[in-house]
């Protein structure tokens, strides 16, 4: 097996996301100029992503409809020219996939994207961002695949769309809600209106789109008056509600889960049964951790078990340098991007001061901010959300997140300027 060999102490970061490539840069910008002026040149950042793109998740639920709907160069950006900028020597981007991670040996396995090549990655210090999948591979990157396994599914549903006359949507929550307010639209035309303005349901909408939610309501993460403006928005966009019952299974081997959209029979717990010529579960994520050989150090749900302050993996051993950020860390109760990006600084002041060694002073601390935050777009002009527990109007949900999921942001953040500042 192969060894990748470098006289300086590797910092490797796994997974090209919101966690990953933030930190990366930040450690480049503020960490790595900090060691090398005690001991120069002695630091890399090696970042390890299955993606060689980085790509704004959140825009998913309208992104798989069609690529006329973003522009396609700022909806996936290359992240390796993103590190052009930092003196060489000081980052290397590896395009592959981590098959285990032995924190014993302090060595990551890695597979080559495209060749399949077995080689290991020695760390002086690890962080683990590799995020987690939604069984829908709409709605993300699938571990050990790239940019054309999620076209490839995007084209998959996109050539169904046309002729389906049934679509179930499972989910209440907000990526539930979006993908079928953003499929209402597509599919039935825009919000249907009353004489007053006020949107008013589709009686007979051209595709009939079931939304089947576990929960009494839609959008158990925000308050009820909210659950019940973005109901009257989804009849107006022809979308059925189901509440309170579950999805427990597709007379369809793997329907909606691989590239298989058409012709199944989605069963309710209720006993019910619906047909489906396109049937989406945007019920749960997994977290990517299979790798992570030391099971001691996932909690139940197969997170890496994280000190929520520090973002030290502690069950790795003090001292260990070991830490884990974003969805496929428990730091949060709500991981989302706004608190993975909140953590970046955080976490890599603490590296700072693990990997310098230092002494005195405190560790810096995250504190995760509970209140109500959850933005929601309902189609391509109206939404609901609340921010920091203030209830946002549709229109402010539309400026901040419907009318662009996000795009509008993405740039700075995987290019490092939104990082150039010490935070
Ligand atoms: C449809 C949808 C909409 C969302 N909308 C919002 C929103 O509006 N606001 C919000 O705050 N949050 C939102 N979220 C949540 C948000 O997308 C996640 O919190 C965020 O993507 C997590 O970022 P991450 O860096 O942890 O990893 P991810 O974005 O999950 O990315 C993981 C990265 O790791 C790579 N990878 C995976 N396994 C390996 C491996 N073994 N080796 C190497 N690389 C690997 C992947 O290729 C990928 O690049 C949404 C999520 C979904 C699914």
């Amino acid at each position: 097996m192969a060894k990748t060999t470098t006289t300086r102490k590797s910092i490797v970061i796994l997974g090209g996301s919101w966690g990953g490539v933030s930190l990366s840069h930040y450690l480049l910008h503020h960490v790595v100029p900090y060691l090398h002026k005690a001991e120069p040149s002695s630091y890399e950042v090696v970042l390890i992503s299955s993606s060689s793109q980085a790509f704004c998740r959140p825009a998913a639920p309208r992104a798989f409809i069609s690529d006329d709907l973003f522009k396609q160069e700022k909806l996936f950006v290359d992240i390796e020219p993103q590190f052009k900028q930092y003196p060489s020597g000081s980052f290397r981007f590896l395009h592959a996939t981590a098959t285990n991670v032995d924190t014993q040996a302090r060595v990551v396995t890695i597979s080559s994207h495209g060749t399949n090549k077995i080689s290991t990655v020695s760390f002086h210090a690890l962080v683990i961002a590799t995020g987690a999948s939604t069984p829908s591979p709409l709605l993300g990157f699938t571990p050990g695949q790239d940019v054309p396994h999620l076209r490839s599914n995007w084209a998959a549903v996109r050539a169904a769309l046309p002729t389906a006359r049934r679509v179930v949507i499972a989910g209440g929550g907000p990526t539930g809600v979006e993908v079928a307010g953003e499929l209402g639209e597509h599919l039935n035309g825009p919000m249907a209106r009353a004489w007053f303005l006020l949107p008013s349901a589709q009686t007979k909408p051209r595709v009939e789109i079931t939304l089947v939610a576990a929960t009494e309501r839609i959008l158990p993460g925000l308050r009820k008056t909210l659950a019940e403006r973005a109901e009257v928005y989804l009849a107006a966009l022809g979308v059925k509600i189901i509440s309170g019952v579950k999805v427990t299974g597709v007379t369809l081997s793997g329907a909606g889960e691989g590239k298989v959209y058409g012709g199944t029979v989605v069963t309710l717990s209720n006993g019910e049964t619906i047909k489906a010529d396109v049937y989406i579960p945007c019920v749960g994520t997994t977290p990517n951790t299979e790798f992570v050989a030391d099971k001691a150090l996932l909690a139940p749900d197969g997170k890496v078990e994280t000190n929520p302050k520090t973002l030290r993996v502690d069950k790795a051993g003090e001292g260990a340098k070991i830490y884990a950020l974003g969805d496929a860390s428990n730091f949060a109760v709500n991981p989302g991007v706004h608190n993975t990006l909140s953590a970046v600084p955080i976490l890599a002041a603490n590296m700072k001061r693990d990997l310098a060694g230092m002494k005195d002073g405190e560790d810096r601390v995250f504190e995760e901010d509970l209140r109500e935050t959850q933005l929601v777009p309902i189609g391509k002009s109206k939404g609901v959300g609340a921010m920091k527990g203030w209830w946002l109007p549709s229109f402010l949900v539309w400026l901040i997140k419907g009318r662009d999921y996000w795009l509008w942001t993405t740039g700075d953040i995987w290019s490092g300027k939104a990082w150039a500042k010490e935070q």
